[in-house]
């Protein structure tokens, strides 16, 4: 699971590894529950530039998993769901 951040586009340095700093971008993530397995493309992130440690910020991660709840509700099996912020 990807690590919680305060704010969105602040760089840091890495947690994990301790050596590299983090950079702004995109990830995929996917979340599984049950037999649901949903996949969210274009998530914006920190992402570290040493070892690809992942953060993602307070703000999406709680609309991540509200949209995550949803489909979850709903029992898909595979969901591609695109973050919009
Ligand atoms: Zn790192």
């Amino acid at each position: 699971m990807v690590k919680k951040l305060q704010q969105e586009n602040y760089t840091m340095k890495c947690a994990i590894c301790k050596n590299g700093q983090t950079i702004g971008g995109h990830i995929t993530v996917v979340l599984e529950r049950g037999e649901s397995t949903l996949v969210f493309k274009n998530v914006p992130a920190q992402v570290c530039e040493n070892c690809g440690e992942e953060y993602l910020s307070e703000n999406t991660n709680h609309t991540l998993l509200q949209k995550a709840e949803d489909a979850f509700i709903r029992g898909v099996d595979l969901e591609l769901l695109r973050f919009a912020a």
